[in-house]
């Protein structure tokens, strides 16, 4: 999938004041501490505040990320209803490209010490400073995963109970993500969120940070090489909705048991962004299809 240069170009001008996209800690949309933490996002999940109406976001939180191409009169959120390729989408094998082994991208997470863990409001999110992604020759930089619940993709219809964005930025800001998501088991879990989630009894109100201990992503690279990934050319799944995202989706969840998931629901609650209609069809809220 390629992506118009404009829009590339216009995500690599975004200066963005909101936090708790799924940009954050990108250099486009750099984190901002408080005196006692995190900045918190200014988008919600419920009501006004909800994924429905993100587009009409107060303007004077968003008046600093308007795109370089875009009308000073219209808010950069406008891509959240007007926008032909906005993700999550429902991930159906045959109408995406599949990519597996050496053909998909390459992932080289070193194993962390210790890092930033942080509640967003609209997440929990690890910062990272480490790992890589290497895809058509562009390499990428890992700078945090983050979780929603329930999963934002759905594969083949069927949507899962966690999903975890693993984002990306190139030298020149492109931004590329991987999605993975987890399915519930009695028997098994994956180590990565075992250790990660043990730390969120720290931070369980918005604003707040911790630090995790050690853990490593090496199911996640194992699962992306083995099993493959489904490719396609998206937006951010929160505010400000931009497009020109590489998304890489993997095919097989891995597995949560059910300790560490109802852990992080208890303090993620639900952050999912609802399925957003086909790759170049018109966007669901745009006026054309609100009648
Ligand atoms: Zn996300």
């Amino acid at each position: 999938m390629h992506f118009s240069p404009i829009l590339l170009a216009g995500l690599s001008h975004l200066v963005v004041s909101a936090s708790g996209s799924c940009l954050h800690n990108t250099p486009l949309m750099p984190r901002q501490t408080t005196p006692n933490g995190v900045a918190v996002a200014q988008f919600g999940y419920t009501g006004l505040q909800g994924p429905a109406h993100w587009h009409k976001l107060n303007p004077n939180n968003t008046k600093a990320c308007l795109l370089p191409q875009s009308p000073d009169s219209i808010a950069y959120t406008t891509q959240c209803a007007t926008g032909d390729f906005q993700s999550p989408i429902d991930v159906i094998p045959a109408k995406l490209t599949y990519l597996q082994g050496a053909a998909g991208p390459q992932l080289n997470y070193p194993p962390i010490k210790s890092a930033t863990f942080e509640n967003l409001g609209s997440t929990v999110e690890v910062l990272v400073t480490s790992g890589s992604l290497v895809y058509n020759s562009t390499t990428y930089s890992l700078k945090q995963f983050h979780f929603h619940t329930p999963s934002e993709h759905r594969i083949n219809g069927e949507a899962f109970p966690l999903e975890m964005h693993l984002v990306h930025a190139s030298p020149t800001n492109a931004i590329a993500v991987i999605g993975q998501v987890f399915e519930l088991s009695a028997h098994s879990s994956t180590a990565l969120l075992d250790e990660v989630f043990a730390h969120l009894a720290a931070i369980t109100e918005p604003g707040s940070v911790t630090r995790t201990g050690r853990f490593n992503f090496n199911k996640v690279m194992e699962n992306v090489a083995k099993n493959g990934v489904y490719t396609y050319g998206g937006s951010l799944t929160t505010p400000p909705c931009s497009e020109g995202v590489t998304w890489f989706v993997a095919k097989e969840p891995l597995p949560i048991d059910v300790d560490s998931y109802e852990k992080m629901k208890h303090v993620v609650k639900f952050n999912q962004r609802f399925t957003q209609g086909d790759l170049g069809a018109p966007n669901v809220l745009s006026p054309q299809e609100v009648v």
